[in-house]
């Protein structure tokens, strides 16, 4: 299908950016719950040392101030330096943690991180059902196509490609990395022009309302794209990055996904959402702790709030 997009120029080339992305309000349900807290859901995997997966994305709603509630796709075993196993969650148990929660409350917002299996994807895909099956009535959902971990361990059966694309349709925001985006869309991401075409293929051909392209793995500065559909075309920003100095760090891919979760279960537009996600994870990277033997761990400190 034909993509009709609006270029956009890298932050730092001689055209500065020439399409802005419109701030749009996501068409989420305003609700106040009885705690007085909103609420954001996890559906991702467990990594022990809290630095990522489902226990990460609890400690990042907690410093935005929103309740976290979450769903256990998978268990991993895994250190500060490597993912060394990972095991699928049974299938029908996600379903029924999904179904169970959502007949009882919905949540403001949704994020979803590692899905493991073709089979826990498919579940994953079909509990949201309960949702709602429109836009509009559906909460905003945030997906993080997680596909390998840092080390290069997998955390997502090949097969289950397919059952990721068909996810995307229903998503809110999409945020992959340059091979995610790759592997997602098929385009060669390497140059900047491939980059949009990618986010283009995010959004008009499997269907996302928006698409987040992190740079982070991209040579030079980190600068991630932006793409949003705006009717029948998509508009691009390139949102200026600063690579951080440092030993690794786990998880950043993790905080970022679940801080624009956060923020759009308090009612913030898309694009304010990411703004603030990106600032609070770039701090997030400075203040950068070593727990374990290798990677140092994100830290949130009281002013993030
Ligand atoms: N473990 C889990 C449960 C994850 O969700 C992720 C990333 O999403 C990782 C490990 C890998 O984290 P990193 O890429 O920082 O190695």
């Amino acid at each position: 299908m034909t993509v009709r997009g609006a270029s956009a120029a890298m932050p730092g080339h001689t055209n500065e950016i020439v399409v802005k992305a419109a701030t749009r309000h996501v068409n989420a349900p305003i609700r106040v719950t009885i705690f007085g807290m909103r609420v954001a859901l996890s559906i991702a995997g467990s990594d022990p040392t809290g630095g990522a997966g489902l226990q990460a994305d609890l400690q990042v709603f907690r410093a935005l101030g929103v309740h976290g509630a979450g769903v256990v796709t998978a268990l991993t075993v895994q250190d500060s330096s490597k993912v060394h196993e990972v095991l699928p969650v049974f299938p029908n148990v996600v379903l029924a943690q999904l179904r169970k929660l959502f007949a009882d409350f919905t949540p403001d917002a949704v994020k979803i991180g590692m899905l493991a299996s073709d089979d826990v994807a498919r579940m994953v895909e079909l509990g949201l059902r309960s949702l709602g099956d429109a836009p509009g009535e559906r909460p905003p959902i945030v997906l993080d196509p997680v596909f390998e971990a840092s080390d290069g361990t997998r955390l997502l059966e090949r097969r289950a490609l397919a059952a990721i694309q068909d996810l995307v349709g229903v998503t809110t925001l999409i945020t992959p990395n340059l091979s995610e985006a790759q592997a997602l869309t098929g385009c060669d991401v390497s140059t900047e022009e491939g980059s949009q075409l990618a986010a283009s293929a995010l959004v008009m051909n499997l269907g996302a309302m928006a698409a987040l392209v992190k740079g982070g793995h991209r040579d030079g500065p980190p600068h991630d794209l932006f793409a949003e559909r705006e009717g029948g075309s998509v508009s691009f920003t390139w949102l200026e990055g600063e690579r951080i100095a440092g030993e690794p760090v786990h998880g950043t891919g993790c905080a970022l996904a679940s801080a624009v979760t956060a923020e759009l279960a308090k009612g913030a537009s898309l694009r304010d959402a990411v703004d603030t996600s990106r600032q609070f994870v770039a701090k997030a990277i400075r203040n950068a702790k070593r727990l374990g033997k290798r990677a140092r761990f994100l830290s949130y400190t009281s002013d993030d709030t």
